[in-house]
C-alpha cells in the first residue's frame, strides 16, 4: 500500500505536520503522548496530524511501547524501507546513479561513462539514460514509491532554477537539469553543487548529524566545500559559498585552472601534487616514483601515496606540504565561519597522516585562540556513495525540514 507522492511536497508545508514528522524520524518509535509533550502541541492536535500522516503511509504504527501502567502505547516510525529516492553524483567523468530508501540503504546503483565533447542535450540525454537503468532494475519496486532525484552537480549550481550555470569540466553553461528531469520523469527534481550535497550527506546520515556548524570539504580533482551553519547549508547571494578551492594562498603560486595564481586548489587538489612531483623529479630529485612509472605523465596522487608509504622521500615531502596550505586555508575558513568541526572528503584524504598531520600542525600554529587552533577535523564518514546520498538528503530536506536541514 502506498499513497504518498502525489502532492505530498505540498502536505507537509504545514508547519506542526512537519514538525511532528520531524520529531517521529528523529525520536521513532515514538508514542503520541511523547510527540506532544515534545513538540507542545495539543494532544488532539498531535493526534489529528498523527492520522493524516498515517493516511500517507510516510509513517507507520510500529509494535507497541512499554507502558507505564494502563495500556500499552503504540508507537510511530516513519515507513523509511518503503519509499525511495533517485540520488546522482554528476562528475567530470561520469554520472553515478543510486536508488535508495529513506534511511541511505542503497540498493540499486549505475555507473554512466560521459564521452566528451558533450552538448547540453547530450548530456541530459546520458542523465536520462542513468535514471532509466535505475527505474528498470527496480522493477521490484512500485515506481510509485520513489519520492524523487535529487541531483548532485560538478561546478557552479543555480539552486532556486535547479539548473548549472557552469561545469567546467563538463565544458557545459546554462543546464536545465530540473525542468529537462522532471518533464521526462514527473518527478519531483531537486540540484545542488556536488560538495554542498555531499555536507548535506554528511550532515543527514554521516558525522555531521546533529552538529549545529560545520563544514566538509571536499579534495580530489579540485576542492569545494558545503558550509552548514545553524543547521542550514548556506549558498551565499550567487551560489558561490563554498568555492574555496579558489582562495588565494600564495599570490605568487602555480597558476590554477580558474587562471589566477595560488588558488589552494593549485597547491593541494590531486592533479596539482602530482604536478609538483614531475616537476620535482624533472629537475632532479631522486624518488621512487621515477621506477613506479615509464612515464612521467602516469605519475598521480594516489602512486605519491603509496610512495609516501615505501618511505619515499620526496612522496612524503610532497604531501606533507600539501597538508600545510589545507591548513593555511583552512584556517582561514576557521576565522572565517568558526565550525565546531571540518570533515574532510575525496581522494586526497587517502593519504591519512601523511596529509592530516601537517594539516593539523598549521592550524594549531596560526588558529587565532586556542578553541580555533583545537577545532575538530576529522574525515568525512560517508565513502564512495556520499555524494549521491548527498543528492538523496536534497529531497528529504524538502520532505522532513522545519529547520531548513
Ligand atoms: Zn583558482
Amino acid at each position: 500500500m502506498t499513497r504518498l507522492p502525489a502532492g505530498s511536497f505540498q502536505l507537509m508545508k504545514s508547519l506542526n505536520r512537519s514538525l511532528i514528522l520531524n520529531t517521529i524520524r528523529k525520536d521513532g518509535p515514538i508514542s503520541r503522548a511523547d510527540i506532544a509533550k515534545k513538540t507542545q502541541l495539543t494532544p488532539p492536535t498531535v493526534s489529528n496530524l498523527v492520522n493524516e500522516l498515517l493516511e500517507t503511509n510516510l509513517v507507520i504504527e510500529s509494535s507497541q511501547g512499554e507502558s507505564k501502567g494502563g495500556r500499552k502505547p503504540t508507537m510511530l516510525i516513519i515507513n523509511a524501507k518503503n519509499f525511495y529516492i533517485i540520488g546522482l553524483d554528476v562528475g567530470a567523468k561520469s554520472i553515478k546513479g543510486v536508488l535508495a530508501n529513506l534511511n541511505a540503504d542503497i540498493l540499486n546503483s549505475v555507473s554512466l561513462s560521459l564521452s566528451h565533447p558533450l552538448t547540453n542535450a547530450l548530456f541530459l540525454n546520458q542523465m536520462d539514460e542513468v535514471v532509466e537503468q535505475l527505474l528498470a532494475n527496480t522493477s521490484a519496486y512500485n515506481s510509485d514509491h520513489i519520492l524523487g532525484i535529487g541531483v548532485a552537480m560538478h561546478g557552479i549550481v543555480d539552486v532556486t532554477e535547479g539548473a548549472s550555470i557552469y561545469a567546467p569540466s563538463l565544458q557545459l553553461r546554462d543546464i536545465p537539469i530540473k525542468a529537462h528531469l522532471e518533464e521526462r520523469f514527473k518527478m519531483l527534481v531537486k540540484v545542488e553543487n556536488d560538495a554542498r550535497a555531499l555536507a548535506l550527506g554528511e550532515a543527514w546520515y554521516g558525522n555531521g548529524m546533529d552538529i549545529s556548524s560545520f563544514m566538509c570539504i571536499n579534495i580530489g580533482y579540485g576542492i569545494g566545500a558545503g558550509i552548514i551553519i545553524d543547521g542550514k547549508l548556506h549558498h551565499g547571494d550567487d551560489f558561490l559559498m563554498g568555492e574555496i578551492g579558489h582562495m588565494t594562498i600564495d599570490p605568487d603560486g602555480p597558476v590554477c585552472s580558474c587562471g589566477n595564481s595560488g588558488c589552494l586548489q593549485a597547491l593541494a587538489a590531486g592533479p596539482f601534487i602530482a604536478e609538483r612531483a614531475r616537476k620535482r623529479i624533472t629537475e632532479g630529485q631522486e624518488s621512487l616514483l621515477a621506477e613506479m612509472v615509464s612515464d612521467l605523465e602516469d605519475i598521480t596522487s594516489e602512486l605519491i601515496f603509496q610512495g609516501a608509504k615505501q618511505n619515499d622521500a620526496l612522496c612524503i615531502d610532497i604531501l606533507k606540504e600539501a597538508g600545510t596550505y589545507l591548513g593555511i586555508g583552512i584556517t582561514n575558513l576557521i576565522h572565517i565561519v568558526n565550525p565546531s568541526l571540518i570533515l574532510l572528503s575525496g581522494g586526497v584524504t587517502k593519504a591519512g597522516h601523511f596529509i592530516f598531520d601537517s594539516l593539523r600542525e598549521t592550524v594549531k600554529a596560526r588558529g587565532l585562540t586556542e578553541k580555533a587552533k583545537q577545532t575538530k577535523i576529522e574525515e568525512a564518514k560517508l565513502g564512495e556513495h556520499g555524494t549521491a546520498i548527498g543528492a538523496i538528503s536534497l529531497l528529504l530536506v524538502e520532505m522532513f525540514a522545519t529547520q531548513n536541514r
